[in-house]
């Protein structure tokens, strides 16, 4: 079945107040769609980004300009060679890199291209990656965004830690890095608020020297952590690698890492205890599915980094097939969902904690194209 069209539809979805974590601010939510049509007419979906305020046009210009010639006309089934042939090398795609923006870009296509497989042949995107070994992924509530330019305040992550439980999740993941005291604070709260018995994940978003953190550590580990994300900078793989041998807490990354090249280098130094791919950066699922698998040889968890709208879907399929699945990241706040919410109907709510794998063809989405107009970034006009 030939590919007929591709078209990129880029999406800013408004907040009500700035949100942050330790890297910078966001003040509205952006991403790009990405809809691939078949020459028999259906179409698959897929996402590229999110990109915390700007570079949307690079991501465009990248489908509109690039990408989309070298996918038009090509067989949709045929995911593998087309992933190489927007990434890989003999093209002139490659002098885009193999890493960053053209990854993401390529991912978007590969998403869809997946999507629009399942739907061609009525059956879920897991069964295509090798059948179900989970019918629902435990979820972990992933936020605690500054708000306002300023970290949250201990009351406020204690009430926020408090609805997550209520709504049934088992662990929470909040960020740090608002200096030892503020952290302390925050992580006492949430712990009070949370009891003995439920997860905290803690999210650094690489703001840490290794030595300080080396120093601070005891302080951190006294909340018994199920993880830190991102402790420092993850290109660090030596010091991220005596951090998984020495923390006493397990470390987990991969949200910033990028193909399977990258990530074999990640595993293979023992950088980290827990993989954390996301699957509109590190390359689509093509290649997620084969991170997985690396990550899997080593005994590696699955945890993917999940904070997209059309993409959840895909990362959820992902998750069901993997032996080595974790949990998934499950983010409410900060714009992300709320954009979902419209895009995507009810497709992989949370429901008592957990995920539920959608059964349906393709990702399982119904996607509104009218958040696509309603959401055009002005300035783009
Ligand atoms: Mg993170």
């Amino acid at each position: 079945m030939k590919i007929k069209s591709v078209k990129a539809f880029p999406i800013e979805f408004p907040l009500d107040f700035p949100a942050q974590d330790a890297t910078g601010i966001w003040y509205n939510w952006s991403t790009v769609i990405v809809k691939v049509t078949a020459e028999n007419g259906v179409a698959g979906y897929g996402e590229i980004g999110p990109i915390h305020g700007g570079g949307i046009p690079a991501f465009t210009g990248l489908i509109e300009h690039r990408l989309k010639d070298l996918v038009i006309g090509q067989d949709c089934f045929d995911r593998e060679r087309l992933y190489e042939r927007m990434v890989g090398r003999g093209t002139s795609a490659y002098a885009f890199g193999a890493k960053g923006a053209a990854v993401s870009a390529a991912a978007g296509i590969d998403i869809a291209l997946w999507d629009l497989t399942g739907k061609l042949l009525q059956t879920p995107v897991w069964n295509l990656l090798g059948g179900c070994v989970h019918d629902k992924i435990p979820a972990y509530a992933s936020g605690f965004f500054g708000i306002k330019g300023r970290a949250l305040t201990a009351e406020e992550s204690g009430e926020e830690a408090k609805s997550y439980a209520d709504q049934g999740f088992k662990g929470v993941k909040m960020k740090i890095g608002f200096g030892l005291e503020q952290d302390m604070k925050n992580l006492e709260a949430v712990r009070n608020a949370l009891g003995p018995d439920l997860g905290i994940m803690v999210d650094a978003n690489q703001c840490f020297d290794y030595p300080d953190l080396m120093r601070n550590m005891e302080y951190y580990k006294a909340f018994n952590l199920t993880f830190i994300e991102e402790p420092i900078r993850i290109n660090d793989l030596y010091n991220m690698a005596n951090l998984a041998v020495n923390a006493g807490v397990p470390i987990a990354a991969g949200e910033n890492y990028y193909t399977k090249y990258e990530f074999r280098e990640v595993i293979e130094k023992r950088a980290v205890n827990i993989i954390q791919p996301d699957i509109i950066h590190a390359g689509g699922i093509s290649e997620t599915k084969k991170i997985a698998a690396m990550a899997d040889a080593y005994d590696i968890p699955l945890c993917p980094h999940i904070h997209a709208s059309v993409a959840v879907s895909a990362a959820i399929h992902l998750l069901a097939s993997c032996s080595n699945s974790l949990a998934s990241e499950y983010i409410t706040s900060g714009g992300s969902y709320g954009l979902r919410k419209e895009l995507c109907g009810n497709c992989c709510m949370v429901k008592d904690g957990f995920v539920p794998v959608p059964q349906e063809p393709g990702l399982g989405i119904v996607v509104n194209e009218k958040v696509f107009e309603k959401y055009y970034p002005k300035w783009l006009r």
